[in-house]
């Protein structure tokens, strides 16, 4: 069963499709009736979700290259003649250290994902999108860039600049009729997550305790926020950094929600 909200027939790429929120999405935007590309750098795992999901196309690309995430264009162009929307979920979490056991280069590398692939990405796409005068995107940020957080000092500056980013481009883009929004979620079950808690980086308990709403997210909740934003739903809406989190950011208190 699909939704209202009218996204069947678009074309739409997903990058970071292989895992976690952007393999989430990807398959909500194909029970939609999206027309689907996918792109990641496993490309094991982006056959097989390709193939799950009856992807119109897929790309092995490195979304710091600028000439793969330009690819995206070329792909949008030739296999689905346009593109009307992207979610760009390609990402990786950082080391959780202190500032002065940061190696500089895993620092540069962290950043160079997170931010110099978003524009890349976003870029790429806009590229097509600003030809047809449509389109809407929809950049991954985090909790990370909203607020302070010891010992993510490549990750954190690195969301927000995804969100500043967010902005700056929707204040170029959209009299051009193309939208772009970022999600910043909060604590979702995803491979990423699962190797933090594994290293014992962050402790599910205290996590619960801290979320108003008690308990982690899931990335269906990422994915759905994604389809509002790439939808007409949100025709109005450009420029924003939407959290879903539980009501994380909400929460101004030091300890559980509980306590207080
Ligand atoms: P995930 O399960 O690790 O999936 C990320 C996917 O992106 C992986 O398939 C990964 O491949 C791929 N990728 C990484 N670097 C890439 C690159 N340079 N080029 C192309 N693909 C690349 O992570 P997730 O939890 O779904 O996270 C998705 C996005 O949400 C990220 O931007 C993340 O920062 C953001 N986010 C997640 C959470 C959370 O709680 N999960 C919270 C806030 C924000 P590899 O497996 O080879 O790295």
């Amino acid at each position: 069963m699909t939704s209202d909200l009218g996204l069947a027939g678009k074309r739409i790429i997903v990058t970071g499709a292989a895992s976690g929120i952007g393999l989430e999405t990807a398959r909500l935007l194909a029970s939609e009736g999206a027309v689907m590309v996918l792109m990641d750098r496993d490309q094991r795992a982006l056959d097989a979700v390709a193939d799950e999901l009856r992807a119109v196309a897929h790309f092995c690309g490195d979304v710091t290259c600028e000439a793969d995430c330009e690819h995206m264009g070329t792909v949008a162009r030739t296999a689905i003649g346009g593109l009307d929307g992207l979610v760009h979920c390609a990402g990786v979490s950082d080391r959780v250290a202190r500032a002065f056991d940061i190696d500089i280069d895993e620092w540069q590398r962290i950043v160079d994902v997170t931010l110099r692939g978003a524009f890349l990405a976003c870029r790429a796409a806009a590229r097509v999108m600003l030809e047809q005068k449509s389109g809407s995107i929809v950049a991954l940020s985090s909790i990370r860039g909203l607020i302070g957080s010891p010992r993510r000092h490549a990750y954190g500056p690195a969301k927000a600049a995804v969100s500043m980013m967010t902005k700056n481009l929707a204040c170029e883009w959209s009299l051009s009729g193309v939208r772009i929004n970022a999600i910043a979620p909060g604590f979702i079950r995803t491979p990423m997550t699962d190797r933090l808690v594994e290293d014992g980086k962050i402790d599910e308990k205290i996590l619960a305790d801290r979320t108003p709403m008690g308990r982690m997210g899931l990335p269906i909740e990422v994915a759905r926020a994604s389809a509002f934003l790439l939808s007409d739903w949100s025709s109005y809406i450009t420029g924003v950094t939407l959290p879903v989190d539980g009501g994380w950011v909400a929460y101004g208190g030091a300890g559980p929600v509980a306590t207080h």
